[in-house]
């Protein structure tokens, strides 16, 4: 293989292991607490976090949580119905730092993320977890592959959290009473949080696929490390389950 073609393909790999990462731990078990994660494996899933995204978890928890509470108005953080689909498909990152910048934002939202001492030394420093990641594909591919992969990598990754966040709130199905939007065909490029209509009408649900028809790409993996007892569902009452149904 050549190393063009090499660095696509590594690129996209872990491209598809930072997007799984952010819907499992960022996303599910962090902010919606849908799934707890056992400790050890948790603190894979940090470091990894920090390697792959540079992604400081109390941010990131904190400007999603602000996004579900403000969806789609003014405050929405990242909102296409406020800023328009190009700048939030391509310019997410921007108007997340902006927000995660906000001391308020994370004072507010993010509580339970307390920074601790390993974010002290290692955690909140982004470009030492990102320098070590590419110092690691440079050590198994060389350079030439690692430097493709690494662009390969951010723009993916990068442009994946921008169309869940634009396509996902502008085009595509809303079986359920909300603004957001299911996409099959994005849910099996972003490891299934292309069902983003599912997970505003049940947030606190470990899995993203609700109606017949749907696949959630990550609840498989889910599901294994709950066989293996790594992961536990959240417990959902009668209560919390979708009651506004309205199949379209
Ligand atoms: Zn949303
Ligand atoms: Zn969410």
């Amino acid at each position: 293989m050549t190393t063009l073609l090499t660095g696509l393909v590594v690129g996209f790999v872990v491209a598809q292991v930072g997007l799984y990462i952010t819907t499992i731990y960022l996303h599910r078990a962090l902010t919606h607490k849908a799934l707890t994660i056992r400790p050890t494996l948790s603190f894979v899933f940090r470091v990894l976090t920090w390697m792959i995204t540079g992604i400081r978890p109390r941010q990131w928890v904190a400007v999603h949580r602000k996004h579900h509470a403000f969806t789609d108005t003014p405050q929405d953080p990242h909102s296409p119905l406020i800023y328009g689909y190009a700048k939030v498909q391509f310019g997410n990152v921007v108007l997340y730092r902006r927000s995660a910048k906000d001391p308020d934002v994370v004072a507010k939202y993010a509580k339970d993320l307390p920074r601790d001492r390993w974010d002290r030394v290692l955690f909140d420093h982004a470009l030492v977890g990102l320098a070590l990641g590419i110092g690691l594909l440079v050590l198994v591919f060389g350079w030439q592959i690692a430097l493709v992969a690494s662009v390969v990598h951010t723009a993916l990754y990068l442009l994946g959290g921008g169309a869940i966040n634009a396509i996902g709130h502008k085009w595509g199905k809303r079986p359920y009473d909300n603004l957001a939007t299911n996409n099959q065909w994005l849910a099996w490029l972003v490891a299934g949080e292309g069902l983003h209509n599912n997970h505003h009408a049940q947030a606190t649900s470990g899995k993203l696929s609700l109606n017949k028809g749907e696949f959630d790409p990550a609840w498989g993996l889910i599901s294994i490390l709950r066989v293996l007892k790594q992961v536990t569902l959240r417990e959902m009452k009668f209560s919390q389950k979708v009651s506004s149904h309205t199949p379209g």
